[in-house]
This record gives C-alpha cells, sequence and structure tokens, in this order.
C-alpha cells in the first residue's frame, strides 16, 4: 500500500491539459496536409500516380484525406514541394466532402450541431462498433480512456450496451459479415442518436477500396454526424473531434 502511495505521488498528475492548453506533436506526426501552390503540375501528377490510395486529384490539386492512409509516400515523392503534412491533428469534418482539401478545413465548431450540444454536452455515452477494423483505430480509441486522455472527466464514455448508447463510434471498413451486427447495434441504439464515423476504412473502405466483401463509406448505410479521418487516427484527433462537436 505505501509503495502504491509513494509511486503515484513520483508519477504525479499526468493528465494532458489540452484542450486548455496546446499540445506538441512528435515530429514525425503527419496531421493535415497542406499543398503547396508553387509545385509544377508534373509533380502533382507523378504523387497522384504513386498514392496507393487514389487520394489526389492532380487537376484540382486537393487530397482527400477520407481516403488518405497518411503514408506520407506523396511527400517523400516531391520532397515536400507538392504536398508537407503539418502537425495539425484537429482534422475531424462534419460533411463529407469537407474531407477533400487543399490544405484548408472548415472550423468543425461553426458546424457542430447546436442540438446535440443540448443533449449531450454533458453526458455522452457511446457504442463502439468495430466492423472488421484491423485494431489500430479501436486501440486509439481505447487509448482515450487512460490517465493521459482521461475522456471520462468530460462525461464521454464508452459502454457495453447499445440501448445504455446516445450514439456509435464504428471503426473498419464494414465488411460483409459485420454489416448486420452494424445496423442492428444503431438500431438498438435510442433516438435521437449520433453516428461517428472514425477512420479510413470507415469513410471510404481504406485500404479495402474496391473489394466486394466491404461497404465503401458507413455514410452509405446511416446517417453520419461526425467524420475524423486517418489511419488510424491520432487520439488527439479523436478527442478534438468529441470535444469540439458536443462539447
Ligand atoms: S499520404 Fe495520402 S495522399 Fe499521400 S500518397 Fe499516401 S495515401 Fe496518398
Ligand atoms: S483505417 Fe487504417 S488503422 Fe483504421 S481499421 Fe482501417 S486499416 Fe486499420
Amino acid at each position: 500500500m505505501l509503495n502504491t502511495l509513494r509511486n503515484r505521488f513520483e508519477q504525479g498528475y499526468r493528465t494532458t491539459k489540452y484542450p486548455k492548453e496546446k499540445i506538441e506533436l512528435w515530429k514525425r506526426y503527419r496531421g493535415r496536409p497542406q499543398i503547396q501552390d508553387a509545385s509544377p503540375a508534373g509533380m502533382a501528377r507523378a504523387c497522384a500516380e504513386a498514392c496507393p490510395q487514389d487520394a489526389i486529384d492532380s487537376e484540382k490539386r486537393v487530397i482527400d484525406m477520407g481516403r488518405c492512409v497518411f503514408c506520407g509516400e506523396c511527400e517523400d515523392r516531391s520532397q515536400g514541394t507538392f504536398v508537407a503534412f503539418t502537425q495539425d491533428f484537429e482534422i475531424a469534418v462534419s460533411e463529407k466532402e469537407h474531407l477533400i482539401t487543399d490544405g484548408a478545413i472548415p472550423d468543425l465548431a461553426a458546424h457542430a450541431r447546436q442540438h446535440f450540444k443540448k443533449l449531450f454536452g454533458r453526458s455522452l455515452q457511446l457504442r463502439q462498433v468495430s466492423a472488421a477494423g484491423c485494431n489500430a483505430c479501436e486501440a486509439d480509441l481505447n487509448v482515450l480512456a487512460t490517465p493521459f486522455f482521461d475522456l471520462a472527466r468530460f462525461g464521454i464514455n464508452f459502454v457495453a450496451s447499445p440501448r445504455h448508447a446516445d450514439g456509435i463510434v464504428v471503426t473498419g471498413p464494414i465488411s460483409r459479415n459485420m454489416k448486420t451486427a452494424l445496423l442492428e447495434t444503431y438500431a438498438a441504439v435510442p433516438d435521437p442518436k449520433v453516428v461517428i464515423a472514425v477512420g479510413s476504412c470507415t469513410l471510404t473502405g481504406g485500404p479495402f477500396r474496391g473489394s466486394p466483401e466491404i461497404t465503401e463509406g458507413l455514410d452509405s448505410l446511416l446517417p453520419v454526424d461526425l467524420f475524423i479521418p486517418g489511419c488510424p487516427p491520432h487520439p488527439l484527433t479523436n478527442l478534438h473531434a468529441l470535444l469540439t462537436f458536443f462539447k
């Protein structure tokens, strides 16, 4: 017991002060992509051809963050002259078309639905549905319960039963086998309810795009309120999205 108390004393208070204070991420982190205006058209085309996700439109000079898996190939190939990834992790959006960007992303707070803030601002209970995810998106949601992020201090929790939930958080490419389970879980959540799509797989099919075994976009099945891009999205991206949209 004394050892436990001594350890707690030595470790001190570890919970992040974000969002009250800014937080710096490790420099290798790839956040919001920024297209460089001055880069030649040939470089844009070379990046588009190299992109494994077909996420770059070289004519319009935009990246679809819903498809992007943030592999960094385009930045490496252009040596940052066509696209450079910023440290900005606040990249969730409320409309799917906002995922297609040249670097500018609409302010999520301005698109938050006020009735959700009224309903869920003090208490938001979520059921996570892993619809064939690889477990990375799930792990980076799970980590929000640890002392560093301490999601519960904001009144947001993950619950076991959809009947106790205010909404669902979906990860994975929604395989054929998981589709019924997902729709039944959604149906079991009482109205009014929210739907949050997390990760490239759920937004567009991610690395599994083109497979007949998956669903290319949760929004083709359910009304999605919040789109959180990444592969997987950083826990801070998830935290920022939840706090901005519901608090
Ligand atoms: S970082 Fe995104 S846009 Fe760039 S090559 Fe990878 S998947 Fe394509
Ligand atoms: S988006 Fe990426 S990390 Fe998330 S489940 Fe799909 S493959 Fe895994």
